[in-house]
């Protein structure tokens, strides 16, 4: 391994207080530190004690990693203590959250002027606009860390440059994303870029000026599946793009796998893996809409009757915030009992990485975060797609138009945060069944797709391994900052 015996190398890694931003920086964290970097890891307490194993783990293999907890100010937009994170907030909420988050520069600016390391740099979520003042006045290098794929990224930038969004008014209203080597249709509102609805304007100004005036970026994905995207990014950018994912590949272990994210993973661990290894190879099905996404309870028992209805096997994962009283009603006294044999459901935080490695899952029903589908990719699960919001549209193009990894179930209008009692149905259960059906069945094309997913998750992990891409990547990132 190529270690950095440089004890002047102080690395300080600022995710957005989000689950699928947090967890991969745990890993960059990590795998930084492995190679003789000081990293500070800055974090919230509440967010601190949802990976405190993990913490516990880095000090017990004296890895140089510093998690530092700031006050949330929480109480400043009336929210109650401990809601530091997106997923613990209500969606009236959203903005004003991502507002407050600049409140955190003061004490970070303080907290690394005092540290007996100066910084030699600062890895910032792409969402973090805030942290740019605190590099201009430390006069360190910033780099921008892009949860989503390079494909995203680069949409972003291209609709941006060209302005594409002032000129479109109806959010319903298709355009193509200009410039590109492939034709990506989409709405406002499932188009690239975070922040586009109203009322977001200057955190979306913000985010797109720290990326022009970024040092280099940092994305969790690597060449060989987005290649010519990762090109077209860094000419466009003009600047260093450095790709060092897979990032999940970094848990080998099976308790670094459900420790990942939350400590509430381990508990279900056990649990979980004895109903899987009583399934045969490839032939479960993984349904989860990562850490955000939410659906109303209609909705939730149209998919339940969809699951059903394919006699596969499959574990169900529905969020805490997610269950009504009505949608618990039928789980437990209707649903829970007739899929008994058949189904798994999981309520809460569950060991995704766990899951999705073990030997009889065979497919994954997705949101399309991008976290949730390099995981996947990674572990050569082929997908269905269900695309809520955000980036998740782009991710889903990349990887059913372009890598040829999925099953779309045709998604097109978000679904963002439905209050329970809402009465639509945006999936009905048809659909559901035929598109897991046809994705788990016998046809070449499917076979094709499964033999390809392999192949990429074979390449995934060369890129991980010492000597190839990523590997390379994070050695000349230090590099680049050190020497
Ligand atoms: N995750 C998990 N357990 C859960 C839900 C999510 O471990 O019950 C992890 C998942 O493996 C992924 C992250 O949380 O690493 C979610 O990130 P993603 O980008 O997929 O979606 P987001 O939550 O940001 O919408």
């Amino acid at each position: 391994m190529t270690f950095f015996n440089e004890k002047k190398a102080h690395f300080v890694l600022i995710p957005l207080v989000a689950q699928g931003h947090i967890i991969p920086m745990t890993d960059l964290a990590r795998l930084l530190a492995e190679r003789g970097v000081h990293v500070s890891f800055i974090t919230t307490p509440t967010n601190a004690a949802r990976i405190q194993p993990i913490v516990q783990r880095s000090i017990e293999s004296n890895l140089p990693i510093q998690f530092v907890e700031l006050k949330f100010p929480c109480a400043q937009i009336g929210l109650p203590d401990e809601c530091e994170n997106v997923d613990l907030i209500e969606s009236s909420y959203f903005i004003a959250f991502f507002e407050v988050l600049e409140l955190l520069r003061d004490p970070l600016e303080q907290y690394l002027r005092t540290h007996h390391i100066p910084p030699s740099c600062i890895i910032s979520d792409g969402c973090n606009p805030w942290t740019v003042e605190i590099a201009q006045r430390l006069c360190v290098p910033r780099i921008v860390f892009h949860g989503p794929s390079c494909l995203f990224a680069l949409c972003d930038h291209k609709t941006s440059k060209h302005k594409i969004l002032h000129n479109v008014t109806d959010y319903s209203e298709q355009f193509v994303v200009p410039d590109m080597p492939i034709t990506l249709r989409f709405t406002k509102e499932t188009g690239p870029g975070f922040f586009n609805a109203p009322g977001w304007e200057k955190i979306r100004d913000d985010t797109v000026e720290a990326e022009r005036t970024a040092d280099a970026i940092i994305l969790n994905t690597f060449e060989d599946l987005e290649r010519q995207f990762i090109e077209l990014y860094e000419k466009e950018l003009g600047k260093k793009v450095w790709t060092v994912g897979p990032l999940n590949l970094y848990n080998k272990e099976e308790n670094s796998k459900s420790l990942r994210g939350n400590k509430l993973g381990a508990e279900k661990q056990q649990m979980v893996l004895n109903w899987l290894e009583s399934h045969k190879p490839k032939s479960v099905l993984y349904v989860s809409f990562g850490s955000i996404a939410r659906k109303s309870s209609l909705q939730l028992m149209e998919l339940g009757l969809g699951l059903e209805a394919t006699e596969k096997p499959f574990i169900w994962v529905i969020k805490e915030a997610e269950i009504t009283p009505e949608l618990d009603r039928w789980l437990s006294t209707v649903f829970d009992k007739r899929v008994h044999q058949k189904g798994l459901i999981l309520r809460g935080w569950v060991p995704q990485l766990a899951i999705l490695s073990h030997y009889s899952i065979g497919a994954f029903m997705t949101h399309c975060g991008w976290n949730s589908m390099l995981e996947s990719i990674s572990l050569g699960v082929p997908m269905v797609t269900w695309p809520h919001f955000s980036d998740q549209f782009t991710n889903e193009k990349l990887v059913v138009d372009v890598l040829g990894f999925g099953v779309s179930l045709g998604v097109t209008v978000p679904t963002w945060m439905p209050a329970g009692d809402d009465d639509t149905i945006s999936v009905n259960r048809d659909d559901i069944k035929s598109a897991i059906l046809r994705l788990m069945g016998e046809e070449e094309e499917m076979k094709e797709m499964r033999r390809k997913v392999a192949e990429m998750a074979e390449k995934a992990k060369k890129a991980m391994e010492e000597g190839g891409s990523s590997y390379n990547n994070i050695t000349r990132l230090i590099e680049s900052i050190i020497l």
